[in-house]
């Protein structure tokens, strides 16, 4: 009995530097709550200590209840220990809420026993060797109790056997030793529980001494609790970009918070399995491969992702890998907007004049370099000062927008139409010789010919006068330049012939 009364002021004050320590250097989210697991333990262990050294009955009953001020709770404060350094943030309120019911109710049916033996149907003594030891008769919040505690701490086993599982497997992991710890307290448990600890002592506070020696292996050998950790746990969970980390098999064995707030399945019950298993986590790991933005459809509006993808080398072994992701979708607004306005007319949404050179540019090069056939069509609307005149500045710009469509209903996509200035507009046909050429200005000016433009209940008539060059025989001189003043010689003869028609380049025009 002595030597039992040793171990538990031992372990007492075990966990009384243990508390200190970690109150002392309560630096990480962990050290808090290692701190009042410790004093827990430590209320009990002395609890227990001084019941065994009391003289009678009620000395016995007294310091039973105070054992309840830290065992009643140790259950919890184990298995949310277990929870946060598995999941790395606390658990939610409903959860907590659901952990602290029974203890708080176990510890008032315990210190209210005498008024309606909840608890302790009886409570009497039996005499060894002139020392009361505590006879208990379980009442029915006693069996509540203890199937709570014993799932519990099954709970606490099963998070730190997935922790193991899913970290480095092997003793020298973090999670081998915290499993090892919960085991033990499951051990002494069982062994009380099936009636073979000698004068049926609760073995409980011996395997929270055994673990809570393991405990200490992991906070010493690990630093678990110090700074660094804290400081790493921050950034991890605060940072903007979103985190997954993947172990050697390529399963998710952690995440950040706002890696969560992306993926609505990133949550605890992720951890553990494969990206792959996720049809968002496939296109997550498909569009790092890529060096592509991940677009996801977020409430039903795409948002774009930028994606990255660490791998994690120790020792020159893989041993796992980072992705982590951006919400660029401001960004990619933003340089869809620049785009639009670098390369496209607001008023008539097609290629503006700079766009056109330049794509123009480079379908003349193709053509000078490997020989073909290419056509500029240049485009000016008849009479459109009396368009403006007539009908206002708003009719006329209607006016181009519907003519611009028009011409873009006539051409091929490997065309090239810009609007080349205020009412006029370029075309390059690419591999089109001189018939085909002016076959499609014929169809071009028809259709327009043909076009009311609605506006303030009138319809306004529109034609358009066109300038054909087509490039010749030999290409290797072929300019844009050289194609554009043809085209422009060609138009000004239209117009001069009397407009709404077509006229094409010949030598004779330059004279
Ligand atoms: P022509 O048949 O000889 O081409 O006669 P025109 O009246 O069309 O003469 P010109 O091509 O010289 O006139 C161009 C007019 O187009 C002048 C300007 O007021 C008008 N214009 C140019 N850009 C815009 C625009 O963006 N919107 C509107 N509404 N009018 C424009
Ligand atoms: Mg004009
Ligand atoms: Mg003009």
């Amino acid at each position: 009995m002595i030597i039992l009364r040793t171990l538990l002021f031992a372990t007492g004050a075990i966990f009384l530097v243990i508390f200190f320590y970690c109150f002392v250097r309560r630096r990480s989210q962990f050290s808090s709550l290692f701190a009042v697991l410790s004093l827990a333990i430590m209320v009990y262990a002395l609890g227990y200590a001084f019941e065994l050294g009391a003289r009678n009955i009620d000395e016995i009953k007294f310091w039973l209840k105070v054992e309840y001020f830290g065992l009643a709770f140790l259950p919890t404060f184990w298995f949310l220990f277990a929870y946060k350094s598995q999941y790395k943030r606390n658990p939610t309120f409903q959860l907590n809420f659901a952990m602290f019911a029974i203890p708080v109710l176990t510890l008032f049916f315990c210190v209210t026993n005498e008024y309606h033996h909840l608890y302790y149907s009886e409570v009497t003594a039996v005499f060894v060797n002139n020392q009361p030891l505590a006879v208990l008769g379980k009442g029915p919040w006693y069996i509540v109790f203890t199937v709570y505690s014993n799932a519990t701490l099954l709970g606490s086993l099963y998070v730190f056997f997935r922790q193991w599982r899913t970290s480095k497997r092997g003793i020298s992991s973090r999670g081998f030793w915290m499993m090892m710890g919960a085991l033990s307290v499951t051990v002494f448990e069982l062994i009380y529980h099936f009636g073979l600890s000698p004068y049926d002592i609760d073995l409980t506070p011996f395997g929270l001494l055994v673990a809570a020696l393991f405990q200490l292996v992991v906070i010493i050998r690990y630093d678990f609790l110090k700074a660094d950790e804290l400081v790493k746990d921050i950034v991890f969970s605060g940072i903007s970009e979103g985190i997954i980390i993947l172990d050697a098999n390529g399963r998710i064995s952690d995440y950040n918070k706002a890696g969560s707030l992306v993926f609505s399945w990133l949550h605890a019950d992720a951890i553990g399995k494969k990206l792959a298993e996720f049809r968002e986590g496939e296109e997550l790991a498909k569009a790092a491969t890529r060096g592509r933005e991940l677009k996801l459809e977020v409430a039903g509006r795409p948002r774009y992702f930028d994606v990255k993808r660490t791998e994690l080398i120790e020792g020159g072994k893989a041993v796992g890998s980072v992705f982590m992701f951006k919400d660029v979708t401001a960004m990619h607004r933003l340089f869809k907007k620049l785009y639009r306005f670098a390369n496209y007319d607001m008023l008539t949404r097609i290629f503006n004049r700079h766009r056109f050179f330049d794509d123009a540019e480079k379908e003349t090069a193709r053509v000078r370099r490997y020989g073909g056939t290419m056509a500029l069509l240049m485009i000016d609307l008849d009479f459109f000062k009396d368009v403006n005149d007539l009908h206002g500045h708003m009719a006329g710009d209607e006016v181009l927008a519907a003519v611009a469509q028009t011409l873009k209903k006539r051409i091929r996509s490997s065309d090239i139409l810009g609007r080349y200035g205020g009412e006029e507009f370029v075309i390059v046909l690419a591999a089109v010789d001189a018939d085909k050429a002016l076959m499609v200005a014929e169809v071009i000016r028809r259709s327009v010919a043909e076009l009311r433009v609605e506006h303030g209940g009138t319809s306004i008539p529109i034609t358009v006068s066109v300038g054909v060059a087509v490039s010749g025989e030999d290409t290797s001189e072929l300019t844009l330049e050289a194609l554009l003043v043809q085209a422009d010689r060609a138009l000004y003869r239209a117009k001069r012939e009397g407009r709404n028609r077509v006229a094409c380049w010949t030598r004779g025009l330059d004279a």
